[in-house]
C-alpha cells in the first residue's frame, strides 16, 4: 500500500526522521488559515506548496511550488488543487489532485538520495545512496551506477554502526552533518522494520544553508500482507489514488491487476492465471487483465469476475479458464450463464473447464441459451480466444 508524502512524514516524524512541519488541506477555503499557521510556526514567510498524490515527479509537472510570498502560496495553491498533475510517473491521462500539504520552506544546500528497500534477491533490506539527490535514480543507476551506494542489512542484527558510517562516508558527509545523517539513517531503518515497509525513500535528503539534514520529500510503501497489525497505517489507506476496479476487486476478494492488451482473463489459481497469460501471449496476443478468482470460485465470483473484466473498454474476448478441482466445473458452469443472462455481454466468451465434473460442465454449457465458444486444451482456448480478440 502506497502512501501519501504527508503520511509518509508523519511516520518518519514518529520515528524521528527529521521533516519539515507541513498542513494538509482538501478545500481551498483552508489555504489562508493553513499558510498563515505554517508562517508562524517557521517564522518565515515562505512556504512550499505540494500536490499530494501517488506517484512521483510532481516537481517536473507543476505539482510543488516554492511560493515566498502569502500572495503567491494562495496562488499556487489554488492552481495545484484540483489540477489534473501529469507527471513521468502517473501516465498520460495525469491524476486528479485532491490534497495540497503546505509545508515550510527551507534553504537547500545540498540535495541526496537515501532509500531503504526489500532486496528480494539477497532476501533482506538494502540502503541505496547517492550524492546525486532530486534527479530520478533509475538514470543514474544506468548511467552512473558507481555515484550509488548500496548496503544489505541483516535482519537479525540490524543496522550496524559501521554499515551507518559507510553511507554517510559515500555521501561526504562530514561532522555535525554526518552525525545528523546517521541518526536520521538509524531512524529511517526503525521506521522501514516497524512500519513493516517495503519502501522507505528520500529523495532529496537536504542539508540547508544553516547545516540541518532533513527528509524533504518521502515516498513509502507498506507491505499490505503486514496491515492487519498496524490498523493505523491501514487507516491511511487513499483509495481515491488506486485503480477503482482494483479497489473493486479487492472488495469481491478478487486479485486482479488491469494490463494493457485486449484479452480479459477470468483464472482460479495465481499460478494457472500466469500459465494463461503466456500462452495467450504465446499465441499472438495480449493479456488485458490478471484476474484470479481464487480456490473457492462459485458462480458469484465468476459474476463479480465478469463484471471487474468488462470494466475494461479495451477487452475485446474473454477467456476463463478453470480447473475444477476444490470447486467442481458443472457449479462453475452455472455460474457462467448466470453471469452471461444477467450482464449484458457484447464480447466473445471461450470458456475452458476442466478438472472435476468437467464433462458435466460441458454439457451444461452446450445445452444452455448462451453465446460461448468451448474449448477442451488450454492451447486452443488461447488460439481462439486471441483470433475472436484481434478479428
Ligand atoms: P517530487 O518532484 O514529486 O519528487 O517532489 P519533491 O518533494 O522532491 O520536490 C521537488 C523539488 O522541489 C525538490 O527536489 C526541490 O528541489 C524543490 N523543493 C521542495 N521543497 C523545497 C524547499 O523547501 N525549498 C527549496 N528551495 N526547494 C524545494
Ligand atoms: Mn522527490
Amino acid at each position: 500500500m502506497k502512501l501519501h508524502e504527508y503520511q509518509a512524514k508523519e511516520i518518519f516524524a514518529k520515528y524521528g526522521v527529521p521533516v519539515q512541519a507541513g498542513i494538509v488541506i482538501t478545500d481551498k477555503s483552508e489555504a489562508a488559515e493553513a499558510v498563515a499557521k505554517i508562517q508562524k510556526d517557521s517564522g518565515a514567510e515562505a512556504v512550499v506548496v505540494k500536490a499530494q498524490i501517488h506517484a512521483g515527479g510532481r516537481g517536473k509537472g507543476g505539482g510543488v511550488k516554492f511560493s515566498p510570498t502569502t500572495a503567491e502560496a494562495i496562488e499556487n495553491i489554488n492552481a495545484i488543487l484540483g489540477m489534473t498533475l501529469i507527471t513521468p510517473q502517473t501516465g498520460p491521462q495525469g491524476q486528479l489532485v485532491k490534497k495540497v500539504y503546505i509545508t515550510e520552506a527551507v534553504d537547500i544546500q545540498d540535495e541526496y538520495y537515501l532509500a531503504i528497500t526489500s532486496d528480494r534477491a539477497k532476501e533482506c533490506p538494502v540502503i541505496i545512496a547517492s550524492a546525486e539527490g532530486g534527479v530520478e535514480i533509475e538514470e543514474i543507476a544506468k548511467t552512473n551506477p558507481e555515484l550509488i551506494a548500496k548496503v544489505w542489512i541483516d535482519e537479525r542484527f540490524g543496522i550496524q554502526p559501521f554499515q551507518i558510517r559507510q553511507v554517510v562516508g559515500f555521501l561526504g558527509f562530514t561532522g555535525d552533518t554526518a552525525k545528523q545523517a546517521g541518526k536520521l539513517l538509524s531512524c529511517l531503518y526503525k521506521a522501514y522494520i516497524g512500519t513493516d515497509s517495503t519502501l522507505a525513500e528520500i529523495n532529496p535528503l537536504v542539508v540547508t544553508t544553516d547545516g540541518q539534514v532533513s527528509a524533504l520529500d518521502a515516498k513509502f510503501s507498506v507491505d499490505d500482507n503486514a496491515l492487519y497489525r498496524h490498523k493505523d497505517i491501514a487507516e491511511m489507506r487513499d483509495t481515491a489514488e488506486e485503480d477503482p476496479t482494483e479497489v473493486e476487486a479487492g472488495e469481491y476478494d478478487l486479485s486482479y491487476v488491469n494490463l494493457d492488451g485486449n484479452v480479459g482473463c477470468m483464472v482460479n489459481g495465481a499460478g494457472l492465471a500466469m500459465a494463461t497469460m503466456d500462452i495467450i501471449k504465446l499465441k499472438g496476443g495480449e493479456p488485458a487483465n490478471f484476474l484470479d478468482v481464487g480456490g473457492g470460485a462459485n458462480p458469484t465470483t465468476v459474476k463479480n469476475g465478469f463484471r471487474i473484466i468488462l470494466q475494461d473498454p479495451a477487452v475485446k474476448a474473454v477467456l476463463i479458464n478453470i480447473f475444477g478441482g476444490i470447486v467442481r466445473c458443472d457449479r462453475i458452469a452455472n455460474g457462467v450463464i448466470e453471469a452471461l443472462q444477467e450482464l449484458d455481454l457484447n464480447v466473445p466468451v471461450v470458456v475452458r473447464l476442466q478438472g472435476t465434473n468437467a464433462e458435466e460442465a460441458k454439457e451444461i454449457l452446450a445445452n444452455a441459451d448462451v453465446d460461448i465458444i468451448s474449448a477442451v486444451e488450454l492451447d486452443e482456448a488461447a488460439e481462439k480466444v486471441v483470433a475472436l480478440a484481434t478479428s
